[in-house]
């Protein structure tokens, strides 16, 4: 065990030695995840629906009954809740860019750090939302498993890519609500492993949760207990 230890503790700085601590959004050296210029961008997501977690009006959220927003009261999501710790925007916006797009695969990391203010999830196993294996072929690499690695240490769960999306979904950008769930339909199968486990469900962002809700849909066919969706951000 202590062999063990020493190990990891060598590897810990090897990888401080490659990847000096640094902002994930502008390389500033010395801090991490961010500068304390790009902290001050990040807007921690305000209190709202308990069901998907859509920032309610202020004014509007009778003060100690949250109720679910409009769209959850006319149709509940498959998922029991779904969180993120910040808006997307600002500095983290540039940083998932980053993750995602610009090969910064380093940058999983020190964002998963981010889970940690997240409210925990009620769940066995952590799982990631998978990119199609044509997607993941172009990129070398999927975001979201990276991710789920960093939460399942935060959250102390294994890790469990429970998840297979088994048909290309065009991209959601630019798709208005109900264009993205019928473009999603059926994109997602659970394996029977997943069966009676809770689930946490782990992406880069939350936009409309189409996506979740279809990936939490496969794992509840495949008999999972339940499914909570945990996210670094969240569109606003
Ligand atoms: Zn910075
Ligand atoms: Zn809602």
């Amino acid at each position: 065990m202590r062999l063990l230890r020493a190990a990891t503790d060598v590897l810990a700085r090897a990888a401080d030695l490659l990847w000096p601590p640094a902002c994930a959004a502008c390389d500033a050296l010395g801090e991490e995840p961010f500068c304390a210029a790009c902290a001050d961008t990040l807007l921690p997501t305000p209190s709202g629906c308990p069901a998907c977690g859509a920032p309610a009006d202020e004014a509007l959220l009778p003060a100690l009954r949250p109720r679910r927003c409009p769209a959850c009261r006319a149709q509940a999501p498959p998922y029991a809740s779904a969180r993120a710790p910040y808006l997307h925007g600002g500095a983290l916006a540039e940083a998932i860019h980053r993750l995602k797009y610009e090969g910064r695969l380093e940058l999983a990391r020190p964002l998963g750090v981010l889970f940690a203010g997240c409210e925990p999830p009620r769940a066995d196993a952590v799982a990631p939302l998978p990119l199609h294996a044509s997607r993941l072929r172009e990129r070398g690499y999927d975001q979201a498993f990276l991710l789920a690695a960093q939460a399942a240490h935060r959250f102390a769960l294994p890790l469990l890519p429970l998840l297979r999306r088994v048909r290309p979904t065009r991209q959601q950008v630019g798709l208005d609500r109900k264009r993205r769930a019928h473009n999603l339909t059926g994109a997602f199968r659970a394996l029977p492993r997943a069966s009676g486990l809770r689930v946490c469900l782990i992406d880069d962002v939350l936009t409309t949760g189409a996506t979740a809700a279809e990936g939490a849909r496969a794992l509840l066919a495949a008999g999972a207990a339940g499914v909570e969706v945990r996210t670094l951000a969240r569109a606003p």
